[in-house]
């Protein structure tokens, strides 16, 4: 019962990482005639030496970190950008072309000039630390994911560009790369710090602490996958996300409070002496987003509503689908309150130049999200069902052949089960699949039925020999599901999922096959998870929040029949919550006291943020100075004893 409280799931799935697993098990050796085969088709239909992007990624290049390792006070590497030299030159069989040129793309790192007065440190984090030249100092838009590397980013720029102070901070949205290292250009001084304006967009503390709370256990151990976290780096494991190298490995996040919110459009402020006219974009690629225009430099923001990607209108961490109509829309207001722009930049990846350039790129932008949306409902329309729609849903020719328009991060396919998600559901209408067998049961019917297990293997294979792919997962995920001890089968499936990661265009798409694989070869499961990382992140998270964590984590089966009531008094925050289990459910509010409660408990948040990142146990908290129970502690210890803490590793690619 230890430490079975209310692990807080927390946050920022792209934020922590455990440790690198160092020797992977057998790694998945090479591309299949049936791989080379159909990359070099990629090379062949796409304009992969044309050099534009690299000149632009290029462009303003002032100084770097050669090599670029960041380490943290003890001397761990957080980021070690070194660790992807192997991305020159063409691509290797193992690694889809398209993929490797925007690896490759996402290798030119460094401090830049975007125009007089906008600076960029890129590639020092997945994301942008942008620097506007203020009157008495930098306006530091969107600081990284953790201190570490927002510290070496703007020691960059001081080196090079004179050492300034930061005079504004500029939180584009609410997702941790873009605030998490805040404390990293802050000045040391606590005083000076609170002096620092913080822009951020309406709803941005509440987005940036809540997004994950409920469901951040599944998210971080699903973003492993993602984000290829156990992979090594090199042309059979991980080389990109497509939008960015990777998350920082560890790293401290922290997260400061707005003092300024952008919550119209057009929201004109002065900052720093520099004119800024903001855009609040929510619902957009974030809950809580702006853009903004700087009318003198005739620059635009695009935060990560524009990328030289294909966005997520899902990301396959899991979350909400994202709103394709409004994300178009603020594009397209861009277009038109700003026609006469010379430069956009982004929070991810380089910016492009020229009006006739940056408006063609924002429409082409703008209309890749309309284009997937459109089509998806008309295919809906006409009676097709997602993976139908997903199957036959292209980009147009005019839209396809854009470099930033593919599919490296979000893709068409699952962009539009997306969409098709937003209106319609899970459900595709087909009664067969209103309540289908869970994944076991049906595997061990179709295993029966196929004749058997060494039948299924031999088919398996036959697949695999014959570079059907997708077919050959189907049907051994059929055959491990039924028998999660055949060796041969796993080894099977594994290489399936090796050649569909090496023809991947998307960087998560090809991490997700790899990480089945190595998870599949017994590789240790991996979740992006710490929230111990986090803590100045929880420090701001409402009480309510790590209340609602808990009813999330309740047990329902062992609560069934159950009835109690507390009162939680937290001294530090003076709130009280009251407490109810009914029905097998916990209903938690802010009140005062009720009597003929089972107890009345006084804590800490501080003490809750302890049990919640596994630093107290129930222990700990009955012991603790921080807690009072008036009433009886043995109800208390047996409500907190129904709070269950699931342990994030759960397995995704067996049964
Ligand atoms: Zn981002």
């Amino acid at each position: 019962m230890q430490s079975r409280l209310l692990l807080l799931s927390v946050v920022l799935v792209s934020v922590t990482a455990c440790s690198r697993q160092e020797a992977p098990p057998a790694a998945g050796g090479a591309a299949s005639p049936a791989t080379l085969a159909a990359n070099r088709a990629v090379a062949e239909a796409l304009p992969l030496a044309e050099a534009q992007d690299f000149e632009d990624a290029r462009r303003g290049f002032i100084a770097k970190d050669d090599p670029l390792v960041i380490r943290r006070a003890d001397g761990v590497p957080v980021w070690d950008f070194a660790s992807f030299g192997f991305i020159d030159g063409d691509a290797p069989g193992t690694v889809n072309p398209s993929l490797w040129r925007q690896a490759r793309l996402n290798g030119q790192y460094g401090l830049f000039e975007v125009v007089p007065g906008i600076h960029q440190v890129r590639g020092y984090d997945i994301s942008n630390m942008t620097l506007i030249e203020g009157k008495s100092g930098w306006i530091v838009v969107d600081p990284l994911t953790v201190e570490e590397t927002a510290a070496a980013a703007l020691a960059l720029a001081r080196k090079h560009l004179g050492d300034r102070p930061v005079s504004a901070i500029i939180f584009t949205h609410s997702h941790a790369d873009h605030f998490g290292g805040v404390e990293g250009v802050l000045p040391a001084d606590p005083a000076a710090a609170e002096r620092i304006p913080i822009v951020a967009p309406l709803g941005f503390i509440e987005e940036a602490t809540s997004e994950n709370v409920l469901a951040g256990v599944a998210m971080g151990r699903r973003a492993a996958f993602m984000y290829g976290q156990p992979l090594p780096r090199n042309p059979t494991g991980h080389v990109d996300t497509g939008l960015g190298k990777g998350p920082p490995s560890g790293g401290k996040v922290s997260i400061r409070e707005p003092t300024v919110i952008v919550d119209r459009t057009p929201q004109e402020l002065e900052i720093d002496g520099v004119r800024f006219v903001f855009q609040y974009t929510p619902e957009s690629e974030a809950p809580a987003e702006l853009a903004f225009y700087l009318p003198e430099l005739k620059a635009w923001c695009g935060a990560e509503i524009v990328s030289h990607t294909m966005h997520n209108l899902y990301t396959l961490r899991g979350a909400k689908v994202r709103n394709a109509v409004k994300w178009a829309r603020y594009i397209d207001d861009a277009t038109r309150r700003f026609p006469d722009m010379e430069v956009v930049f982004a929070s991810h990846h380089w910016p492009v130049w020229g009006n006739a350039r940056a408006l063609e790129y924002l429409r082409a932008q703008r209309d890749a999200y309309r284009y997937v949306h459109d089509q998806t409902l008309r295919l809906a329309n006409e009676g097709y069902t997602p993976r139908e729609i997903a199957e036959q849903l292209d980009l147009p020719s005019t839209l396809r052949t854009r470099f930033a328009n593919r599919g490296y991060y979000g893709t068409v396919r699952h962009n539009a089960k997306a969409v098709y998600q937003a209106y319609f559901g899970w459900y595709d209408g087909n009664p067969a699949n209103l309540d289908p067998l869970p994944p076991e049961d049906a595997a061990k019917k179709y295993v029966e039925a196929l004749g058997g297990a060494a039948e299924v293997r031999r088919r398996g294979k036959a697949a695999l020999d014959a570079g059907d792919y997708r077919w050959a997962a189907t049907l051994l995920n059929h055959l491990v599901f039924a028998e999660p001890s055949d060796a041969e089968a796993k080894e099977l499936l594994a290489k399936a999922y090796d050649q569909l990661g090496y023809q991947a265009e998307a960087g998560p798409w090809r991490d997700v096959y790899l990480t089945g694989a190595y998870e599949l070869r017994g590789g240790e499961r991996a979740t992006l998870l710490d929230p111990k990382r986090a803590i100045d992140l929880l420090r701001h998270t409402p009480v309510a929040s790590f209340l609602d964590s808990m009813a999330v984590r309740l047990n329902g089966p062992d609560a069934d029949g159950k009835r109690m009531t507390f009162n939680f008094i937290f001294t530090d925050v003076g709130e009280t919550h009251v407490i109810e289990l009914e029905n097998a459910v916990m209903h938690h509010r802010m009140a005062e006291p009720v009597p003929g409660a089972d107890a009345t408990v006084r804590l800490t948040r501080e003490l809750l943020i302890k049990l919640g990142i596994g630093d107290a146990g129930l222990r700990d908290l009955v012991m603790s100075d921080d807690l009072q129970v008036e009433g009886s502690r043995l109800e208390l210890l047996s409500f907190l004893s129904l709070i269950g803490k699931p342990d994030g590793r759960f397995p995704i690619v067996t049964p």
